[in-house]
């Protein structure tokens, strides 16, 4: 008789030491009748609630009975290292006795991350970016090469050469020199096919029950047919509200000057490239003298200059294919692998597919950069992911405004035709309105153009100074992180050190800052998601304005205007949604276990002004709101006087246990990145675009909840209203959300007649973001006379 899921939640749970929790339960409830309907699930689960024993637990309940397995696809390195090194071994091994036998499992990750043996053996040509023709000083040439000596003689010891067993690590350039892309391989007419790493490792996890790995190397699995991943028709996506921003990167084409000339010189003598070569150079100078920013329609100039590049490209594929498959080696697929992708991405953006969006960006390090993505992923994602297994979406973060239909909106589930699906939030088990407060520094002007306004610093350094350190600032942009740290520092003096995004490696940073309560640590982005401290040293979190895209983002905008010309609100359905996910990330880190206590203060009024307020409002965690100063500086204080010492912070996650036993000592390889080793090259350079992130995330701060906390956890708010009736601003009812249709939220607080500092500020936005003048009287629910009129006014120019 097939295990119940009762009585194999009751062992795992024993076996991880874990105690019941109800949002644990009701998530695995729901996972294992999803899987039984084969209706996809959206399930959100607050920090703490144990979500992957949540979803293994039925994965492996199926996995076993059904003789298929289930794959769990997360984002970032650091959650695939906790679920392969510490959940599954104590899974596995809790229900071994209910299940007959011990379940199996493995990690699949892209072929970069593999020593390639045919490579080792001479197979390919060196790398001509790599070892010796690096360009810079010969300091660091001699150090590349010492890695690559290091690399082949590991080569000799390591079983399954995996990059992540390297101690210590080696430079990307120096692994680069050991490995291949998928298009580089030679498949099933490598000689050393029988013996490779990765076909190896493949074809054991054809055996396990489940099978770990990333977003996108599961998104290029799906779309690109290639069956990388064995037969599953049951697939979790944790760290789910990444997906969409994961699969596009992942396919988001590129092409430049210097790609094209590297492409031409692999092809030595096998091929006549003085042509591609030409075209290459004409295509980078023309691309450098286009302005940054988003191009609607290609140019003329430029299609030629592609058209050139795209034919002469065309004309090496036909020179460069073998005589026979005989005649093929790693040189000459080296060579095929470039010039394809040359021709490929050439062709994409002459295109010109409807849906398709192109601009140009000035990389300080690769000159002007001419890329290509789609506008969206949605019916993508509808068709390959979700068409033919079971999906489970989990996060701390899918609800957004009180629904989930926008993020379902972005995976493709809405609309007609849409699949099945069921949205579930199991709640938290923090008790977050007695735990943290959200303040709104209401008194602070709007935030202006110009970087923090000199009382926003004021407001800061009050804050600080309160907290006694203990402060993580996330800033909307590197300017205003730099500038906010040099002014405390200047102002906080020693004391109160602050560390600054930049200043070091973020693992560095975050680690320094958690190891120390009277230091604060301000960044952008990468800190806004990554960042796992709990304890002490994190207990005010400064949000120093609501993070919309940036106007010039060219995908937010063009996804904006696309939905506005549908008749649909863009800025709701892509600024404000983006906006409130970020938030909700960002407002994440204040609290991270039981009993942390904290603040998280936005200098942003526009949270509750603006007509989005209640939207973004809803998103968050049910904090306890205020915008009393006064309250909230004695708060800081209290807890900053009760403060246990910090938790001890340990060292980064080591890396995974595959199914095969490793002989060699393990470390976590930094410059390691799952993703950098995907499908393709050009695949694999952007995606090590997200390695800092992938480098925090994989660093996360672990603690065992063994350290000391608050003797006396301060109970910030002793008369903690009901927060449903205590919003500092009613919060408004949930706005649906999708990529065609958004209904407007309501204004939380609407100011007196006549144009406020804010209105202005949300019509400089609107316009930035390229909103028509409709949709923009619609936004601010004005007459579009009076809205042209202020737009003039304001010397702006709405379409
Ligand atoms: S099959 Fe591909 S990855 Fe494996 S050894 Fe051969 S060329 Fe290298």
């Amino acid at each position: 008789m097939p295990a119940d899921l009762d009585s194999l939640m009751h062992a795992a749970i024993g076996g991880v030491g874990g105690s019941d929790r109800p949002g644990q339960a009701k998530m695995a409830r729901a996972v294992d009748q999803a899987i039984a309907s084969g209706s996809h699930l959206l399930v959100q689960a607050g920090t703490g609630t144990g979500k992957s024993l949540a979803y293994l637990v039925p994965a492996i309940k199926h996995a076993v009975a059904a003789g298929q397995p289930a794959v769990v696809a997360t984002a970032t390195l650091a959650l695939q290292a906790q679920i392969v090194d510490r959940d599954l071994p104590r899974i596995a091994d809790a229900l071994a006795p209910e299940l007959g036998r011990r379940p199996t499992y493995g990690l699949v990750k892209g072929r970069r991350n593999y020593l390639c043996l045919h490579k080792i053996e001479g197979g390919y040509p060196e790398d001509e970016e790599g070892l010796f023709e690096v360009g810079e000083v010969d300091r660091a040439a001699g150090r590349i090469g010492e890695e690559v000596v290091r690399l082949r003689e590991w080569a000799q010891e390591t079983e399954t050469g995996e990059r992540d067993e390297l101690v210590p690590g080696v430079s990307e350039r120096a692994w680069r020199q050991v490995s291949v892309s998928a298009e580089e391989c030679l498949g099933s007419k490598c000689p050393m096919v029988q013996e490779c790493f990765v076909e190896r490792s493949r074809a054991r996890a054809k055996n396990v029950d489940v099978i770990v790995t990333n977003h996108s190397f599961m998104a290029i699995d799906a779309f690109e047919g290639r069956q990388m991943l064995p037969e599953h028709d049951v697939l979790v996506v944790d760290e789910a509200h990444e997906l969409v921003d994961r699969v596009t990167s992942t396919i988001t084409d590129e092409l430049t000057g210097p790609m094209v000339a590297t492409a031409a010189r692999r092809c030595g003598r096998m091929a006549d490239a003085s042509a591609m070569r030409e075209a290459g150079e004409l295509l980078q100078e023309l691309l450098g003298g286009f302005p940054e920013g988003r191009l609607m329609g290609v140019p003329d100039s430029l299609a030629l200059a592609l058209a050139r590049v795209r034919d002469a490209a065309r004309s090496v594929q036909s020179e460069l294919k073998p005589a026979t498959p005989a005649d093929n080696d790693g040189a000459r697929q080296v060579a095929r692998a470039a010039v394809d992708e040359i021709f490929d991405n050439a062709d994409r953006v002459l295109e010109g597919r409807e849906l398709d969006v192109v601009w140009i960006s000035q990389d300080p390090r690769r000159g002007a950069v001419l890329r290509v993505a789609p506008m969206s992923v949605a019916m993508l994602l509808r068709d390959k992911v979700f068409g033919d297994r079971t999906v489970v979406m989990t996060s701390a973060t899918l609800e957004l405004g009180g629904t989930f239909d926008s993020v379902a909106g972005t995976l493709g589930l809405r609309g007609e035709g849409g699949p099945q699906w069921t949205g579930l939030d199991v709640g938290s088990p923090f008790d977050y309105p007695r735990q943290a407060i959200a303040y709104v520094a209401s008194q602070l002007p709007a935030p202006g153009r110009d970087g923090l306004s000199p009382a926003a610093l004021d407001e800061i350094e009050v804050l600080v100074r309160a907290a006694g350190g203990r402060t993580l600032g996330l800033f909307s942009s590197t300017r205003a992180a730099k500038a906010a740290a040099e002014e405390m520092r200047t102002r906080l003096g020693d004391d109160i050190p602050v560390l600054c995004q930049g200043d070091d490696q973020i693992t560095t940073l975050v680690r320094q800052f958690a190891a120390d309560g009277r230091t604060c640590l301000f960044g952008t982005m990468t800190l806004w998601q990554g960042v796992d401290v709990p304890g002490s040293a994190c207990q005010l979190v400064i949000i120093d304005r609501i993070p919309f895209p940036r106007p010039d983002d060219p995908l937010a905008s063009a996804r904006s205007q696309e939905i506005a010309r549908r008749g649909g609100n863009g800025f709701m359905a892509v600024s404000a949604t983006h906006a409130a996910l970020r938030l909700a990330q960002g407002a994440g880190r204040l609290i991270r276990r039981g009993d942390d206590r904290g603040v998280v203060a936005f200098l942003d009024t526009r949270m509750v002004t603006a007509r989005y307020a209640g939207f973004l409002q809803k998103s968050l965690p049910p904090f306890w709101p205020t915008s009393d100063r006064a309250l909230v500086l004695k708060a800081l204080k209290r807890l900053d006087e009760v403060a246990a010492p910090v938790l001890p912070v340990h060292e980064p996650a080591r890396l995974h246990q595959s199914v095969k036993p490793k002989t060699a000592a393990r470390q976590r390889n930094t410059s390691a990145t799952a993703e950098s080793a995907l499908g393709s090259a050009a695949a694999a350079d952007r995606l090590e675009q997200s390695a800092a992130y992938d480098a925090l995330g994989d660093t996360l701060l672990m603690t065992d909840g063994a350290g000391p906390v608050a003797e006396e956890p301060a109970a910030i708010t002793p008369e903690a209203p009901d927060p449903e009736t205590a919003r500092v601003s009613e919060p408004q009812v949930a706005a649906p959300v999708d990529e065609s249709e958004v209904p407007q939220a309501p204004a939380a607080y609407v100011p007196a007649d006549g144009w406020s500092a804010e209105d202005d500020e949300e019509l400089r936005d609107g316009a930035d973001l390229g909103l028509g003048l409709a949709e923009l009287a619609d936004h601010l629910d004005r007459p579009v006379d009076a809205v042209a009129a202020r737009a003039e006014a304001l010397g702006l120019d709405i379409a």
